[in-house]
């Protein structure tokens, strides 16, 4: 057994990123300013984007998207029960209603069909999310989008890198389109925390940056800069949700090794699929069936519960006591006390979203992980399952 503890995850952080970051501290110039403005200029070429911009979350990220959509009381939007809180608070916060679509136990995405059958005239937006770095069905959703005439916002948080049919998440698919990125420490790049929305639709580009900065209709770092000019409108209301320069710093340096990052963690992914193929106990995720590439956020297989005879959380406690962490992504949002509340659903009512949620986990995954951290999960894997 290994003697000390394996994280789930942890960033890889250059010395030069750090480096930058006190430069900004010590510049005094340490809120949004030149570094996150390149970062977003970095950013919208690295995906394609017209229009890249930065926020100090993508929980922020996904509010200002909900908010420029000018969704609220009386709308819904259909998403999936398999994300994080943050797709559905977004959602909650500007008053619309969440509807959950069931997903696809093998990729553990929305599926378009479920979509569908779920659209009412309320419905104004869909939102799906590539779990783990798999692209949904983009064309499926897009066409569904087209014909009830719905805006789309990917939450992308897990999909930096990653491509459906040749096209990389987040590049330019026309208007009412906007995909959402995060930075958390445990995501494919790190600013601390930070998000970016992406879009090529110039009117909602334009609504985010005045809701981000209280509703100031003007760069706000501009106003202080040499050229600045200090008067501004406040065409409507917004919040504070932009990213500091200290966080762009450290972005800029990881955009640059995302392609790297996103490498290794593909290999160590393989390791994991070949050694715990034949492993009873473990049933590995399915590829996708449409052309994509995959940018491995997390590796998530499902425990087999009935052939182990003891739950998740179960297998999830005896890996800690091996010295090695996991992490559950996620509990279906349906069975929290707060969004069975508001849509009205509770376990029976999403069967496919249940079984994942009862048996999913996920292992170590991050760049730095050594070949012998990964030959130390398997181990761990194969002993708790014996
Ligand atoms: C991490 C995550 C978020 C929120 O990102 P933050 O940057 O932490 O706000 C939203 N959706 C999904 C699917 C995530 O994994």
């Amino acid at each position: 057994m290994r003697k000390d503890f394996l994280p789930f995850s942890k960033p890889s952080v250059k010395e030069e990123a750090i480096a930058e970051a006190a430069d900004s501290i010590r510049s005094g110039w340490l809120a949004m300013g030149p570094k996150t403005i390149k970062f977003e200029e970095e950013f919208a070429a690295y995906t394609g984007a017209s229009f890249a911009l930065s926020a100090n979350s993508a929980t922020a990220g996904l509010h200002c998207a909900a908010m420029a959509l000018e969704l609220g009381a009386g709308d819904e939007v259909i998403t999936t029960p398999m994300t994080f809180a943050a797709t559905v608070n977004a959602v909650l916060f500007t008053g619309a209603k969440p509807v959950f679509a069931d997903i696809d136990r093998n990729t553990l995405n929305i599926v378009p069909e479920n979509i569908e059958k779920l659209v009412t005239p309320r419905t104004k937006a869909v939102i799906p999310v590539h779990f783990a770095g798999m692209p949904c069905d983009m064309d499926k959703i897009e066409a569904i989008a087209e014909k009830y005439n719905l805006a789309i916002i990917e939450d992308s948080a897990h999909a930096l890198g990653a491509a459906y049919k040749g096209r990389k998440i987040g590049a330019d698919r026309g208007m009412r389109r906007l995909s959402v990125f995060s930075f958390h420490p445990t995501k494919n790049i790190t600013t601390g925390e930070g998000g970016m929305i992406c879009t090529q639709d110039e009117d909602l580009a334009e609504r985010i940056q005045v809701l981000r900065q209280n509703g100031m209709s003007k760069g706000a770092w501009n106003r202080y800069a040499a050229k600045g000019n200090s008067n501004y409108d406040i065409p409507f209301p917004g919040l504070k949700y932009t990213m500091l320069d200290i966080n762009a710093a450290i972005g800029r340096s990881q955009l640059t090794q995302v392609d790297e990052f996103n490498a290794r963690r593909t290999e160590i992914v393989n390791v994991y699929k070949r050694e715990l193929a034949d492993v009873r106990g473990i049933i590995l995720p399915k590829p996708a069936p449409w052309e994509h590439t995959h940018s491995w956020h997390i590796f998530t297989p499902f425990i087999d519960t009935d052939a182990l005879g003891f739950s998740r959380d179960e297998f999830m406690a005896r890996m800690k006591t091996l010295n090695i962490g996991t992490a559950l992504h996620y509990q279906a949002l349906h069975l929290f006390t707060c969004y069975g509340a508001v849509t009205g659903m509770k376990r029976g009512d999403l069967p496919e979203a249940e079984y994942v949620s009862d048996r999913i986990v996920s292992l170590p995954l991050f760049p730095a992980m050594t070949d012998e951290d990964v030959s130390d999960v398997v181990e761990a894997v194969k002993k708790v399952c014996k």
